[in-house]
């Protein structure tokens, strides 16, 4: 469908673009391991916190390994509506490029589309939303209806840790697995292990614009984090430890009644 002007309508442009996201970051898997029914209904929804750098989207990794549910990366569908130069993608580069965050006009729709596709019904992984109060309040909205168990969990990294976790950070370009030059680094320098594609550093990942990125999760997301908190639903994981620690922390958090 075409408006007037001869562009397509926004809500079928969403439509269309974000279920390619989906199809495209959607790790599939062609049945469900044994017991995997029990765990999917234990994990539910699973919003993961913390500053950038923290290691979300690997845990988010295993997580959709481990309970056979979607990752959504709110930073992910951004890049691949900016990579694809779709009107939105455009209209974001230039905030995220500066280290800011996109608009919620901007933010919401496309998150609401993704949670609405039918990979989600039984529980997804939100890496990156939210990161404000506001968006806290949209997201207690959206999954009032869900009736899906949620586990809100905090990645704990101190501060300092930060800034070389994200200046040492390389990312695969075809299968966007993280590893750190300092900490993670891959077996062959500078390519993936999984996938032998270089390595490249994100445009935001350079130190201006860590700075500004650090500054904004302290003034936007802390409060976000303070929300969950103060409603008793802020569960913390120490994520200053190898991946698969941090992991094993998440699962016992998930497990527990
Ligand atoms: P990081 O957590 O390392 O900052 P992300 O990939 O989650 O990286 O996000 C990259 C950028 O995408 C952010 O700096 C911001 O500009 C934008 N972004 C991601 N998630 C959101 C969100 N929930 N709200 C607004 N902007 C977002």
């Amino acid at each position: 469908m075409k408006t007037e002007s001869g562009k397509l309508s926004r809500r079928r442009f969403l439509k269309e673009s974000t279920a390619a996201v989906a199809a495209a970051l959607t790790i599939r898997r062609p049945g469900l391991a044994r017991g995997a029914e029990k765990e999917l209904s234990r994990a539910g929804v699973v919003v993961l916190l913390g500053p950038p750098g923290a290691g979300k989207s690997e845990q988010s990794r295993r997580l959709t390994e481990r309970y056979s549910i979607p990752a959504i990366s709110t930073g992910d569908l951004l890049r691949d509506h900016v990579r694809r130069g779709t009107p939105l993608g455009l209209q974001a580069d230039s905030y995220m490029r500066a280290g800011k965050l996109v608009p919620d006009s901007l933010m919401n729709p496309i998150l609401e589309d993704r949670m609405s596709q039918p990979d989600c019904e039984r529980g997804f992984i939100l890496d990156g939303y939210p990161r404000t109060l506001a968006q806290a309040e949209s997201l207690g909205a959206l999954l009032k209806n869900k009736s899906l168990p949620t586990h809100v969990i905090l990645l704990d990294v101190p501060t300092e840790r930060l800034f070389k976790l994200l200046t040492g950070r390389r990312v695969c370009p075809r299968c966007n697995r993280s590893y750190n030059i300092y900490f993670q680094p891959p077996k062959k320098e500078g390519v993936c292990d999984v996938d032998n594609a270089s390595l490249v550093q994100r445009s935001d990942d350079k130190e201006e614009v860590i700075r500004r990125r650090l500054d904004t999760y302290q003034k936007e997301t802390v409060p976000a984090i303070e929300y969950y908190a103060s409603q008793g639903r802020l569960e913390r994981v120490n994520g200053d430890q190898p991946p698969e620690k941090v992991a094993a922390e998440i699962e016992a958090k998930l497990a527990a009644p």
